[in-house]
C-alpha cells in the first residue's frame, strides 16, 4: 500500500525492516524504516522480491494508533543538528576570499598550525552553535551531486559583488538553489571597493525574485567585504537564525547514512572519501557500503586532521577502508555486518556494470574480455 513504511513492508514480507531499508539503499532510495514510501517505490521494492504489490484500503485503527506512535518515539530520538550551507556565486565574486575568511577567522588558539587538511567540507562554532561548510569547487560539483540525486545543502550562501551585480553564474547559483529547494541568503561582497553599489544588486536580484525585508520580501541580504571580514559576523548569525527556523533534525541513534563530497585514491592511503554523515552516528570500524564500493571505515578524521572515533549528523569526515574510489554525490549507509556490507557492495558494483555496458552497446575488446 502506497503510504507504507519500511518497518511496515517488512513485517507484510516477513523481513526484517533493516533488510528492507539495505534493499531500497541498493535501489538508490535512502530512507529510514519510518518514512512512508510512495507507489512506484513500493512496486520497485516488491518487484525486487518477485511480488507484484497491489493497492489495496485498509486502514486498520491499531495499526494506525502504532504508526503514530512509532512517528512520535521517532521524534524523540530527533537531535538538532548543524546547517549544512553552500557558497555560490559567479567566478571572482569573492567566494574563496569568504571560505577562507570564515575558515580563517574562527580557529581557536590550540587548532592554530594544527589545519594539514582540506577536504572539500568544514565546520565552523559560533556561540556555541556548529555550521558546516561545503567547499565544493564551483558549480560542476554541485550539479553533479544534485544530478545524483544527493540535495545535501540545508542553505545557499549566493556572492554577489558590488561593483560587478548579477552575472550568469548568479543567476545560475540562484536557479540552483530553486531546484534544491534551498533558501538564499545574498552576501553583497567587496562593500570596501569604491565602485561598489550595493542598492543595484539589491535592484538587479529583486527582478529574480529575491527581494530584502525592507523592500516587502522575505530574502536576508548581508552587505560584506570577504577581503577586510567587514560583516562576516553578522552573515553566521543570520545562517544561524535562518537555520534556527528551519528546525533541522537527524536522528544520532541509528546506523549512519549520508553522501560522498568528493573521493579520490591516494597513493599511501588508497581510496579515501569526504563524506557528510546526514543520519545516524558513523563509528571506526563500521561496515559500509558507499556507492558501488564498500569496506569498513579504516580511518576517520576531521577536516583539522584530528582522528574521531564517532561522527554524528551535519559531521562532515575522511574516511579510508573501501575497496575503490566512490563519485560524489554518492550515498553511504553503514550495515550491521561486513559481510552484508560486501553483499550489497558487490550487487551495486555488478549493477553498475551492467548499466554500463548497457550504454555502451558496441563491443570493445576491453569489455569482451571483461564479460568472458
Ligand atoms: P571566487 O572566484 O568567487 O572564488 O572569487 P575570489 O575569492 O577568488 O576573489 C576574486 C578576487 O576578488 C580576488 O582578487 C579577491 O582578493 C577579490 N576580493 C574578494 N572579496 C573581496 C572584497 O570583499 N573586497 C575586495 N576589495 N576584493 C575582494
Ligand atoms: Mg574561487
Amino acid at each position: 500500500n502506497a503510504g507504507m513504511n519500511a518497518q511496515e513492508i517488512g513485517k507484510a514480507l516477513h523481513r526484517e525492516p533493516a533488510e528492507i531499508v539495505k534493499k531500497l539503499f541498493m535501489l538508490g532510495i535512502m530512507v529510514n524504516q519510518n518514512v512512508s514510501l510512495d507507489k512506484d517505490t513500493i512496486e520497485l521494492l516488491a518487484a525486487d522480491y518477485g511480488i507484484k504489490a497491489e493497492e489495496k484500503e485498509v486502514v486498520n485503527v491499531s495499526d494506525l494508533d502504532k504508526f503514530f506512535e512509532e512517528e512520535e518515539n521517532n521524534k524523540e530520538h530527533q537531535e538538532d543538528r548543524a546547517p549544512v550551507v553552500t557558497i555560490m556565486g559567479h567566478v571572482d565574486h569573492g567566494k574563496t576570499t569568504l571560505l577562507d575568511y570564515l575558515r580563517n577567522s574562527h580557529i581557536t588558539a590550540g587548532e592554530a598550525g594544527g589545519i594539514t587538511q582540506a577536504i572539500g567540507a568544514y565546520q565552523l562554532k559560533k556561540d556555541g552553535k556548529t555550521i558546516t561548510f561545503l567547499d565544493t569547487p564551483g558549480h560542476a560539483a554541485f550539479t553533479a551531486m544534485r544530478a545524483r540525486g544527493a540535495d545535501i545543502t540545508d542553505i545557499t550562501i549566493l556572492v554577489v559583488a558590488a561593483d560587478d551585480g548579477v552575472m550568469p553564474q548568479t543567476i545560475e547559483a540562484i536557479d540552483h538553489a530553486k531546484a534544491a529547494k534551498t533558501p538564499i541568503i545574498v552576501a553583497i561582497n567587496k562593500i570596501d571597493k569604491p565602485g561598489a553599489n550595493p542598492n543595484h544588486v539589491i535592484e538587479q536580484l529583486t527582478g529574480h525574485g529575491l527581494v530584502p525585508e525592507d523592500w516587502g520580501g522575505d530574502t536576508i541580504f548581508v552587505e560584506i567585504s570577504a577581503k577586510m571580514g567587514t560583516n562576516v559576523d553578522e552573515l553566521i548569525d543570520m545562517i544561524l537564525l535562518e537555520s534556527d527556523v528551519m528546525e533541522l533534525k537527524a536522528n544520532p541513534d541509528q546506523n549512519a547514512a549520508g553522501s560522498v563530497i568528493e573521493a579520490r585514491l591516494d597513493r599511501g592511503r588508497g581510496p579515501v572519501a569526504t563524506l557528510l554523515v546526514q543520519q545516524g552516528t558513523m563509528h571506526v570500524g563500521d561496515p559500509i557500503v558507499v556507492g558501488d564500493t564498500f569496506g569498513r571505515v579504516r580511518t576517520m578524521m576531521n577536516e583539522k586532521g584530528k582522528n574521531l572515533d564517532k561522527a554524528t549528523p551535519s559531521t562532515p569526515i575522511e574516511v579510508t577502508g573501501l575497496n575503490d574510489v566512490p563519485e560524489a554525490g554518492d550515498r553511504f549507509i553503514v550495515f550491521d555486518d561486513e559481510k552484508t556490507a560486501r553483499a550489497a557492495g558487490e550487487e551495486r558494483a555488478k549493477e553498475a556494470q551492467m548499466e554500463e555496458r548497457k550504454k555502451n552497446n558496441s563491443v570493445t575488446l576491453d569489455n569482451l574480455f571483461d564479460s568472458i
